[in-house]
């Protein structure tokens, strides 16, 4: 999804006006730009609309993927770090993406409310891929139309990223404010894979960002052992799908990680507790 990077290259004045004024907001506050280092023109841009007075710098990140969360992010600017209990705040952050920087400034200069989304259309299965900036509430199949529609052999369709999006049942379903793109398959990996037992081979927890065993949270999963998936740091997962990915056995790790939290929490609601 490039659409965030769009936005800075093409809303760059307006993100650094909307920071000025957060900064304001908090005695002491200092305003980091963590932007990728393969995206050195929207470094560029950013930088060109900073002033010397301003309490604001860029961070240049290596570019890897999971960057974007708001833990990965605080880590990598500023080496603390925060679990699934805590805040940004607890590590005396507030993270704010490039849309909703932009989405300050169009509320505090222009007076207009969040009413719209900017999005990517994108893979192999529509026809012309693009970023659109999309009416909240808008048919999701609408904005797939803006695209040129999809293609005949199209077999499945996300709402999100290509790591973390979730499969579409129906393609009629508004955007919402945290809508950030589509993505249209025309061969389904996931189908076609042959899922087999786990053969020890460790390389889920070499890649997990949160340091998690994936294969003994498998277990957990399977065995339907909530208290056992939490003590091993379940709650702990921020469900990148880096585990899935690189899983030789082509375990649904990343899936079966969102049903063992999902559990977790309606187990503390049943018992009158929240996670
Ligand atoms: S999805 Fe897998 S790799 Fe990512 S945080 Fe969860 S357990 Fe770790
Ligand atoms: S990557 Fe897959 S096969 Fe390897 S240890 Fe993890 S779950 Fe087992």
């Amino acid at each position: 999804l490039t659409v965030d990077y769009r936005v800075m290259l093409e809303k760059g004045e307006q993100i650094v006006k909307a920071m000025r004024i957060v900064s304001k907001l908090f005695e002491n506050a200092k305003i980091v730009f963590g932007i990728e280092d393969n995206k050195s023109d929207s470094i560029k841009v950013i930088n060109g609309f900073i002033k010397p007075d301003d309490k604001m710098d860029i961070c240049q990140l290596k570019t890897k993927y999971p960057q974007g969360g708001e833990r990965s992010l605080i880590y990598a600017v500023t080496g603390r770090k925060i679990n699934s209990h805590m805040l940004p705040a607890d590590a005396k952050c507030i993270v704010i993406n490039a849309s909703t920087a932009y989405a300050i400034y169009n509320a505090l200069y222009e007076n207009l409310p969040l009413i719209h989304r900017y999005m990517t259309v994108s893979g192999e299965g529509v026809n012309n891929c693009n970023n659109f900036k999309v009416p909240i509430g808008m048919s999701q199949k609408d904005v797939i139309e803006a695209a040129g529609g999809l293609k005949p052999e199209v077999c499945k369709v996300i709402a999100g990223g290509p790591m973390t999006g979730s499969a579409m049942g129906n393609l009629d379903v508004p955007v919402q404010k945290t809508s950030s793109g589509i993505i249209a398959f025309t061969f389904d990996d996931v189908a076609a894979m042959n899922q087999s037992n786990c053969i020890h081979c460790g390389k889920c927890m070499s890649v997990c960002p949160s340091n998690l065993v994936p294969q003994m949270l498998c277990k957990a999963v399977k065995e339907n052992d909530t208290d056992r998936f939490e003590s091993l740091g379940g709650m702990e997962c921020v469900q990148c799908g880096c585990c899935s990915y690189v899983c030789p056995a082509k375990i649904p790790l990343t899936g079966m990680f969102i049903m063992g939290k999902a559990e977790v929490k309606s187990k503390a609601k049943r018992n009158g507790g929240a996670k």
